[in-house]
């Protein structure tokens, strides 16, 4: 599903962010990404989003060899990766059901699609009921699902998540990760960057960890391994 080939960064001003990085993530997985800051994890989800490019090696997404990618794929290439952010990231003068729409405008869905989907999306995280609310009029709990389901209403193959529970208290941090989590299981796959020592120790999933880098650990029931 993801693969990189000795993935090397290495940023204008001579830092080197990701050093010879060689990973296989199958389709289905659920992997934490965890190491202490400055190891390298944005620059791993940056790249994966194609944010940034690699200085050396390559990076395939489904099948999709995202280095040498011409812009007119681009789009393609985004449309399998819903992506989830600390912030949420919502569009403040657009309701809970616009802000789901939008992402299916972007990738010029039918207003029937939209009009079938979006409904049963925000079912799925238990938002039917705030669909006409502004995101200022939710907690953060509640923001952070409409972003999940912003992030997985065009059925992505891969969701991407930086931190997605780093703003929320432990109670609401556990929910979003049960709705992570029942994503996962109906087969998308999941990267998330975390520093939620406790839900990562808990979750039992493969914990790949970074640190000045490169990988130091790849566990298929990893731990988090930090005290931070
Ligand atoms: P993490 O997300 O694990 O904290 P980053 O990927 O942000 O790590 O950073 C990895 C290394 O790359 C750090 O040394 C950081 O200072 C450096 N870095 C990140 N972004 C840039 C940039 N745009 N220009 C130069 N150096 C950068
Ligand atoms: P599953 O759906 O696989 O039965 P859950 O998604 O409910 O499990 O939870 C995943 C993991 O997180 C489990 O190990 C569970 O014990 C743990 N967990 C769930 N909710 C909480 C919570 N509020 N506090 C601590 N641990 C929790």
């Amino acid at each position: 599903m993801i693969e990189l080939f000795n993935v090397t960064k290495q940023y204008k001003n001579g830092t080197s962010a990701l050093s010879n990085i060689n990973v296989q993530i199958s389709k289905g997985d659920f992997v934490f990404l965890v190491g202490p800051s400055g190891a390298g994890k944005s620059t791993f989800i940056k790249l994966l989003l194609k944010e940034i490019e690699p200085t050396e090696g390559r990076i395939t997404i489904d099948d999709i060899d995202t280095t040498n990618l011409s812009k007119r794929k681009i789009p393609m290439l985004r449309r399998k990766i819903g992506f989830v952010f600390q912030d949420f990231r919502l569009l403040q003068n657009k309701t809970v059901f616009e802000n789901v729409a939008f992402a299916m405008e972007i990738i010029e869905a039918s207003p029937k699609e939209i009009r079938r989907q979006v409904p049963t999306i925000l079912s799925m995280v238990a938002l039917s009921d705030k669909a006409n609310m502004y995101p200022e009029q939710l907690s953060g709990g509640e923001q952070q699902r409409v972003s999940i389901a912003r992030a997985i209403v065009n059925n992505p193959a891969v969701l991407i998540a930086d931190e997605p529970t780093g703003n929320l208290d432990p109670e609401t941090a556990w929910e979003i990760m049960k709705l992570i989590k029942q994503i996962n299981r109906r087969g998308t796959t999941v990267v998330m960057a975390t520093h939620a020592k406790e839900i990562v120790d808990m979750m039992q999933q493969r914990v790949i960890a970074l640190e000045g880098g490169r990988i130091v650990r790849d566990d298929k029931k990893g731990v988090y391994g930090y005290e931070d």
